[in-house]
């Protein structure tokens, strides 16, 4: 990296150790124009991603606000808080892992679609006929279609 001091291009790593338990790496660097010598510290950047609403808006990510989305579509469903809980989890995770400071809400709502469609397909059908109204209709008649031939007639009546 350059040289805070003289701007110069190369600076050379003299020494590079963990530290906080091995979860930053402290290097110090020496300038090879003007030999000053510096310090940087390296951490993994696992920040929660910024929302883009869909009118462009930024926000913060509201883990409530997805939770309680997440609680409304399981209403009465046979789903223990283990699972709902390990499920938002998995999706902070997988929000972390994109590496992004910005995502699309799009991307928050189809991680969620995806969750729920794995922990119940009930919950699944009622979040995304609430959510596949502002995105895609014919995608989302298209999914009951297909739920409703892959699940013969013993679904309970709700
Ligand atoms: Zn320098």
């Amino acid at each position: 990296m350059h040289c805070p001091f003289c701007g110069a291009d190369d600076t050379k790593v003299i020494d590079s150790r963990l530290v906080a338990e091995g979860d930053q790496v402290r290097r110090r660097r020496e300038c090879l124009s003007c030999s000053e010598r510096f310090t940087t510290y390296e951490v993994a950047e696992l920040m929660m991603p910024k929302i883009i609403k869909h009118n462009g808006n930024r926000e913060p990510f509201n883990e409530e606000k997805m939770r309680s989305g997440i609680l409304r579509a399981l209403e009465k469903r046979p789903v223990s808080v283990e699972e709902i809980e390990a499920a938002i989890t998995g999706i902070k995770h997988a929000l972390q892992a994109t590496g992004e400071r910005e995502v699309k809400s799009r991307v928050v709502g189809e991680l969620v679609m995806d969750a729920l469609r794995d922990l119940d397909e009930v919950a699944y059908v009622r979040f995304a006929s609430v959510y596949r109204s502002f995105q895609d209709l014919a995608e989302f008649q298209a999914e009951i279609t297909r739920l409703q031939e892959a699940a013969p007639a013993t679904e309970t009546a709700e």
